[in-house]
C-alpha cells in the first residue's frame, strides 16, 4: 500500500500541513524498518500503512494516523520513541509509546475470568487518551485480515486474544463494525468445526427467510409511505455468525435452531428522532408486535452508546421479523461508536468547547458509571474498579491490579511475598525508581532483590497501600523487633 493508496482510502479531506506530517511518518516508518518483511512476505511498511488506513477511515485524526505509520518502530526496529519525538513531537510521541505498552501485554491464563477482566480494564485504563485504544484495535484487525501467513499455533492464540480481549473492547468503545469483524475472524480460527456448523445453519435460515423478508418489505415501504413518514432507507442486516452463536448459546436456542427470529432483520433509517417513533407506532397500527419485543434505546441507551428503537412484529404469514428503527446520525454512532462522537464534536455539530483530552475522559467516565445491561460482555466495568485502582505489569506482560497511589512494596507483595522480603529496588518503565515511588496505570515494573532478607523500616509500612503488603510489613517489623531487642 503507497502513500497516497492510504490517503485516498480515507474519505476526510486534509489540509496540506496535515499531509505533509502523514507523508513524513510514512516515510520515516519505511526507512526505520528498512528490509524487514511481514510473515505474508510483503515489506514491513505494508501493515502500519493498512493500519494507517484502516483507522483513517473510522476516525480521521492526524495524529492518530502519524502514531499508526509509526507505531510498530519503537518495538521492532533500532529507531527509538526519543526520535519520533524529536520528529513529531511530545503528542504522538505519547500515542506511540501507549501502543508499545498494550503490545507487551500478554493473555496468558484466558481461563481465568478474573485476570481477563483486569486485563481488559487494563486496556482501558492505560489508554488515558482513547486513541490509542482505537490504533491498537486496527493495528489488531489487519493482523486479523492477514492471519493465515502466521504459524497455525500461532494463529490460535492470536484468535483467542482477540476474541476475549479486542472485541469486547471494540464493543465497549460502540464500535460495531470492528467488532463484528474481529468476532467473525476469529471465531473461525478459535473453533472451526463450530463455526462451519454455524456457518451452514446461518446460510439455512438466511435462505428460509429470503422471500418473506421481501414480501414484508414492500408492505413496511407501502405503510410507511402510505402515513407520509419520511425515512431514509429500509434495509436488512443478516445476523453475524458470531453473534448467532452466541444466542444459540442462550437457554431455549439449543436443541431449537431454526428458532431465532432477528437472523434477518429490519433496519429503517430516518432523519430525526420523532420518524423514528412516527414509524414505530405506523408499523405497530399495521403489524402486530411480538409480546415484549418492545425496546427503546433511544430513551435508554446500551452502555455503550448504542441507541435504535428495536421491535418484533408478525407478518401476514404469521411469521416474526425484528425491526430497528434509527436516525442516520445514530447509525454511524452504532458503526462508530466513540469515533463518532469524537469527530462530531470536533467538527463543532456540537457548540460545548472541551478539550480533546477532556472529552475523552468524560467519555469514559460515563461509561464506567453506567450500571450496564447484564448481556453487555464488559458489563464489570464499574466505576470503582476504576477511579481507585490500577493496572501494572510484570516483565512477562502478566497484570497486577492495585490500588490508586500503590507503590513498588505492593507490587512486589502482591507478586510473592517473599520477593516483598527480599526487595532492594525497583524499575519502573526500564528506569532506576524507588520503592517508594507511586506507580502509574500501565507502568511495568521489575523488582530487584538480593539473597537475604532486608531490613525493613517503618517507612516501608507508610509507603504500603495494600492491607496485604503492610500485614506482612507489619509481622516483619515486629520481628526485627523482637530479634533486636533479644541480641541486646
Ligand atoms: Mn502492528
Amino acid at each position: 500500500m503507497k502513500f497516497q493508496d492510504v490517503i485516498a482510502s480515507i474519505p476526510h479531506q486534509f489540509t496540506e500541513e496535515e499531509k505533509g506530517q502523514l507523508e513524513r511518518a510514512y516515510e520515516f516508518a519505511k526507512v526505520a524498518h528498512g528490509s524487514q518483511l511481514r510473515s505474508s512476505g510483503e515489506e514491513y511498511i505494508t501493515h502500519p500503512s493498512h493500519v494507517a488506513s484502516i483507522l483513517g477511515q473510522l476516525f480521521p485524526d492526524t495524529d492518530s494516523i502519524t502514531a499508526a505509520f509509526l507505531h510498530d518502530v519503537p518495538e521492532d526496529t533500532s529507531t527509538s520513541l526519543e526520535n519520533i519525538k524529536n520528529e513529531f513531537g511530545e503528542k504522538v510521541a505519547e500515542l506511540v509509546d501507549g501502543v508499545t505498552k498494550l503490545g507487551k501485554v500478554r493473555l496468558h491464563s484466558h481461563n481465568d475470568p478474573q485476570y481477563l477482566e483486569n486485563l481488559r480494564k487494563l486496556f482501558v485504563a492505560t489508554s488515558r487518551d482513547v486513541r490509542v485504544m482505537l490504533i491498537k484495535l486496527a493495528d489488531r484487525l489487519h493482523n486479523m485480515r492477514t492471519i493465515e501467513f502466521v504459524k497455525p499455533e500461532k494463529q490460535r492464540r492470536i484468535a483467542i486474544e482477540t476474541l476475549e480481549v479486542y472485541a469486547p473492547i471494540a464493543s465497549r468503545l460502540g464500535i460495531g463494525a470492528w467488532k463484528d469483524e474481529l468476532e467473525d475472524r476469529s471465531f473461525r480460527i478459535v473453533d472451526p468445526e463450530r463455526w462451519e456448523h454455524v456457518r451452514n445453519l446461518h446460510q439455512r435460515l438466511v435462505d428460509s427467510r429470503q422471500e418473506a423478508f421481501d414480501a414484508l418489505k414492500q408492505n413496511l415501504n407501502a405503510t410507511l409511505s402510505d402515513q407520509n413518514i419520511t425515512f431514509n432507507s429500509i434495509s436488512g442486516r443478516v445476523k453475524k455468525l458470531y453473534s448467532l452463536h452466541k444466542k444459540l448459546q442462550k437457554p431455549g436456542y439449543k436443541d431449537n435452531e431454526n428458532k431465532v427470529a432477528d437472523i434477518i432483520a429490519f433496519r429503517i433509517i430516518t432523519s430525526s428522532i420523532a420518524d423514528c417513533y412516527a414509524a414505530l407506532g405506523a408499523i405497530h397500527q399495521k403489524f402486530q408486535p411480538a409480546a415484549g419485543s418492545f425496546k427503546d434505546y433511544i430513551s435508554l441507551p446500551k452502555p455503550n452508546g448504542y441507541q435504535s428503537l428495536h421491535t418484533t412484529v408478525f407478518d401476514d404469514n404469521g411469521g416474526q421479523f425484528e425491526i430497528q428503527i434509527r436516525t442516520d446520525l445514530m447509525h454511524e454512532q452504532a458503526e462508530r461508536g466513540v469515533a463518532a462522537h469524537w469527530f462530531y464534536t470536533q467538527s463543532g455539530k456540537q457548540s460545548k468547547k472541551v478539550s480533546q483530552d477532556q472529552s475523552w475522559a468524560n467519555e469514559l467516565r460515563a461509561w464506567q458509571e453506567h450500571e450496564g445491561d447484564p448481556d453487555e460482555l464488559l458489563e464489570t466495568l464499574k466505576l470503582d474498579l476504576f477511579s481507585d485502582r490500577i493496572f501494572v505489569l510484570t516483565p512477562n506482560g502478566d497484570v497486577i491490579n492495585l490500588p490508586l497511589g500503590a507503590t513498588p512494596i505492593d507490587f512486589a507483595f502482591r507478586v510473592h511475598s517473599d520477593l516483598g522480603f527480599y526487595m532492594t529496588g525497583a524499575k519502573i518503565n526500564g528506569k532506576m525508581a524507588s520503592i517508594y515511588d507511586e506507580l502509574e496505570q500501565g507502568d511495568m515494573v521489575e523488582i530487584l532483590k538480593t539473597k537475604n532478607p532486608v531490613k525493613m523500616s517503618r517507612d516501608w509500612l507508610l509507603s504500603a497501600k495494600t492491607s496485604h503488603a503492610r500485614q506482612q510489613i507489619k509481622h516483619a517489623l515486629s520481628q526485627q523487633t523482637r530479634w533486636f531487642s533479644l541480641r541486646k
